[in-house]
């Protein structure tokens, strides 16, 4: 390891750095998040999935063995649960959204803590999930889609692109900035090689620029949580005390969790109020630190109305729902499914709400996110179960023999939806996208 961080390390941790030290060589701490919208704690300690051990976050995260690889089985397709580090779960219980509140996540891919957002929010209010990088955005979307998020913008825009839209209008921003990941070090060699002290201050300085923009965005009374996997002061309790010095209006909340320990006065930083978590504490490592902006001006955001689709949306959406419980907007081909749409400006939207389907040549062509949406399971007319068989066929791509009622349905196996497909009345053509098949 480098010499120059652990000679910072040492300064830092004292007395316990030869725990951190120890603390290298234990397993990593593992985690899994169960997804709400479509799963319960109880299903999953059921599912002989793996073994878990309770954390003191939250009764649906949990640590699960290092050793343990879940992301290829069709639980982890289905969106049931989201593989997400104990310690990268706690900037979001901090946050604490509610249902009904207007959410930012402002550098979000590849989206655990959106996904997380969404989860509390129970499709009521909006996530605004966004990342700069335009191909780490569609690992976000892709994980929004998988975990049947209904009520969520997800954009690709630098944060002075965005908050300028949004000035006034969240109740609540998540700050998870890019960092110089010293908690991640044993996960992500790259990021201990990439490690320089003139890394961390560049660091710095760039988390100043997105905390910049992020506040703008906040109503009187909203809350901002910050959080970084790295554990530099630099890039913690110095930006807290830059957000501080430079807007008067506002305070250091505290942030309620057993979690971890307190962190390190700086300035106007008050250490006992923020968080940290160490490899000793049971996380690989990360800092959260909670604003509350006293005042401001609140605005609302701009919606747009919805649009008349094309008539043979109409047609899809009665054939497969018991009622339509949502808006249908349209942008050039492609069809929207929303409580409410809006307009971000010059702001590049990859989705807004539910990804319907397009029409391609008059006719309606459904999409993945339509069947994986936890928000419209209830209301579907059109589904079929499948035997484990079936389901990994389904899975690598394969037509069904399958008795089913023509037209597109909803496949399901172990009571969740896996996908879709086309039936003549005896066989169900694969509708699984190709990038989510298994060979
Ligand atoms: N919150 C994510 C999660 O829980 O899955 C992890 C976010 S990661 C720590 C930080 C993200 O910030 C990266 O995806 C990175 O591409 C993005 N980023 C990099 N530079 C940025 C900038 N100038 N403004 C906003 N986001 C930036």
């Amino acid at each position: 390891m480098n010499e120059v961080f652990l000679e910072r390390m040492k300064n830092m941790l004292q007395d316990e750095f030869d725990d951190y030290l120890k603390a290298l060589d234990d397993p990593m701490h593992k985690g899994l998040r169960i997804n709400t919208l479509k799963w319960d704690a109880q299903s999953f300690k059921d599912s002989g999935l793996c073994s878990w051990k309770e954390t003191p976050l939250s009764d649906h995260i949990f640590e699960i063995p290092e050793d343990v690889k879940l992301g290829k089985t069709v639980e982890h397709h289905q969106g049931l649960f989201y593989l997400q580090e104990v310690s990268a779960c706690s900037a979001v219980e901090i946050l604490n959204p509610l249902p009904g509140d207007f959410v930012l996540d402002l550098c979000a891919a590849p989206g655990g803590k959106s996904t997380q957002i969404a989860m509390k929010l129970n499709h009521q209010g909006l996530l605004i999930t966004n990342e700069i990088d335009a191909q780490r955005a569609q690992v976000l979307l892709s994980n929004c889609e998988r975990c049947g998020i209904s009520n969520a913008i997800i954009t690709n825009s630098a944060p002075e692109i965005l908050c300028p839209q949004l000035v006034g209008c969240m109740d609540k921003v998540l700050v998870d900035a890019p960092c110089s990941g010293e908690g991640m070090f044993r996960k992500h060699s790259k990021a201990m090689d990439d490690w320089s002290e003139a890394h961390v201050k560049a660091c710095a300085q760039r988390q100043k620029r997105i905390v910049d923009q992020a506040v703008t965005v906040l109503k009187p009374g909203g809350i901002m949580v910050y959080s970084t996997c790295t554990y530099s002061v630099e890039e913690n309790e110095e930006v807290i005390d830059y957000l501080l010095q430079t807007y008067p209006d506002l305070e250091l909340m505290p942030t309620t969790t057993q979690f971890g320990r307190p962190g390190y006065d700086v300035g106007l930083c008050d250490g006992s109020k923020v968080r940290r978590i160490f490899l000793m504490d049971g996380g690989e490592g990360h800092f959260v630190a909670k604003l509350r902006k006293k005042q401001g001006t609140f605005k609302e955001l701009k919606r747009i109305k919805s649009n008349q689709p094309h008539k043979s949306v109409n047609i899809f959406l009665k054939d497969q729902l018991s009622s339509i419980p949502l808006n249908v907007y349209m942008v050039k081909e492609k069809v929207y499914l929303a409580d409410a749409f809006y307009d971000l400006g010059k702001v590049r939207v990859l989705r807004q709400g539910i990804l319907a389907g397009e029409i391609i040549k008059e006719r309606f062509e459904p999409h993945q996110h339509f069947y994986s949406s936890a928000f419209l399971r209830p209301y579907f007319l059109k589904i079929t179960s499948c035997s484990h068989d079936e389901m990994v066929r389904y899975m690598q791509g394969e037509v069904l023999t399958h008795p089913a009622p023509k037209g597109y349905i909803g496949l399901v196996w172990n009571e969740h939806i896996i996908g879709f497909g086309k039936s003549d009345g005896q066989t169900i053509k694969n509708k699984l996208p190709k990038g989510l098949r298994q060979r």
